[in-house]
């Protein structure tokens, strides 16, 4: 698709500016613009039919200048080679951007789940483990949940690398159920990390959270965790959307009753007659606006339209780089997605930590440690972009490939 070949090129870009603006040369920029390594795989598979379908499996490892590489697998029916390299360096930026001791990693199989048995399921993800596990493992590169994977597929992937390994590996993969080894809290850590974003963006802007107007874009797994937990400080939620159309009241909707109606693909808006389109929803009068659904969102046609103070990214490149621009330009604080949705790989180290040590923090100190660690990241991103004068997603990239770029130069990788 040409929307991820952009995805991929216009990352290249920013890595390009923010080494750039560190001073670094051509060379760097020649190391990092690409995964080190970029495997793609073929999985054959006994379907329930009895006929074998053969999947394709990527897996991206930006770099290990700085440690093992980490980050999720999405199973996606239009997943590509350019998308995995992108979220690769992502993940690379995460990781730099909340000081972890990785570099970015990212994989896919190209699929859909949800036309596929559990048994089929099954035997794909473990497929994908046999065909990589000469180059994953918990010092060299850490898979976790992403689109339409979950706790039960890293509990299989787990199972299969351990028997290969002939050795129990909890810490090879993270995001796994509690009982295999799982961190308390990994599963909302995402959203909670988002809501910690929110907070401290709206201090900067003088917002209250209490009756603060919240527009969230998708009721997925993000943005209904999320609507529920602003909901539960105080905020007052008042728009939110699915794919077939959105719901507004200035008032605030009743959030509780939205969560217990959603389907669970996050599909609610369908009860109702009086909807709005999602473009409306981005344009309505409020204080924060969460895109949480999916990517380009924001962009030349509609961001001079954008009433909220704040937009904080959610969802994956949401706005576009003219977006951004324009947004900029009219003084709305947006704070770029690998700042934002950085909570859950977060959580994903602090389980793999554990792992390491076979001693298991509760969901309280794990929250503690998440939020020390989402506060800083957004001081020292909003800070360097306040001093510098440069958008919060310029800053962001700057601060996440810091560490991989000094360490590539120790390593005389550059
Ligand atoms: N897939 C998530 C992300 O993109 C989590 C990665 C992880 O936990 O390693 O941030």
């Amino acid at each position: 698709m040409t929307e991820n070949l952009n995805l991929f090129t216009s990352t290249q870009g920013l890595f390009k500016d923010a080494l750039d603006k560190l001073g670094y040369d051509e060379g760097m920029y020649e190391l990092l613009k690409e995964p080190l390594r970029m495997i793609e795989v073929r999985i054959p598979i006994k379907m329930d039919d009895g006929k074998v379908k053969v999947f394709t499996g990527y897996r991206g490892q930006h770099n290990d200048a700085v440690g093992p590489t980490k980050g999720g697998v999405r199973y996606h029916p239009e997943v590509t080679l350019e998308e995995v390299k992108a979220l690769s360096m992502w993940m690379t930026l995460k990781a730099g951007i909340v000081d972890l001791p990785y570099g970015g990693g990212k994989g896919a199989i190209v699929c859909d789940p949800r036309e596929m048995s559990m048994g089929e399921l099954e035997r794909l993800s473990r497929g994908y483990v046999r065909a990589l596990s000469q180059v994953m493992g918990p010092n060299k590169d850490i898979p976790a949940p992403d689109v339409f994977t979950n706790a039960q597929i890293m509990a299989w992937m787990m199972d299969e690398y351990s028997r290969i390994d002939e050795f129990n590996s909890p810490g090879f993969i993270t995001g796994k159920p509690i009982v295999l080894g799982g961190s308390q809290g990994r599963d909302r850590a995402t959203a909670e990390g988002v809501t910690i974003i929110i907070e401290e963006a709206a201090k900067r802007r003088g917002i209250d959270m209490k009756g603060a107007r919240i527009v969230i874009q998708g009721f997925g797994n993000a943005g209904s965790f999320l609507s529920k937990f602003l909901h539960d400080a105080g905020a007052k939620v008042i728009g939110i959307s699915d794919a077939y159309g959105a719901l507004h009241d200035p008032e605030g909707l009743d959030i509780d009753y939205l969560l217990d109606r959603r389907d669970s693909f996050g599909t609610v808006t369908t009860l109702f007659d009086n909807t709005i389109s999602n473009q409306e929803l981005l344009e309505l009068d409020c204080d924060i606006l969460v895109p949480a659904a999916i990517s380009n969102q924001i962009t030349e046609k509609n961001a001079h339209k954008i009433k909220a103070t704040i937009v904080v990214e959610a969802a994956n490149g949401p706005t576009t780089t003219e977006g951004t621009r324009i947004l900029k330009e009219r003084g709305i604080l947006l704070v770029p997605d690998v700042l934002a949705s950085a909570g859950g790989v977060t959580v994903s180290y602090f389980e793999w930590v554990q792992n390491n040590m076979g001693y298991y923090w509760t969901e309280e100190e794990v929250r503690e440690k998440m939020t020390k660690k989402m506060v800083d990241a957004f001081e020292n991103v909003y800070t360097t972009a306040e001093t510098r004068n440069i958008d919060m997603r310029l800053a962001a990239y700057m601060i996440g490939v810091r560490k991989t770029a000094e360490a590539s130069r120790f390593r005389g990788w550059a």
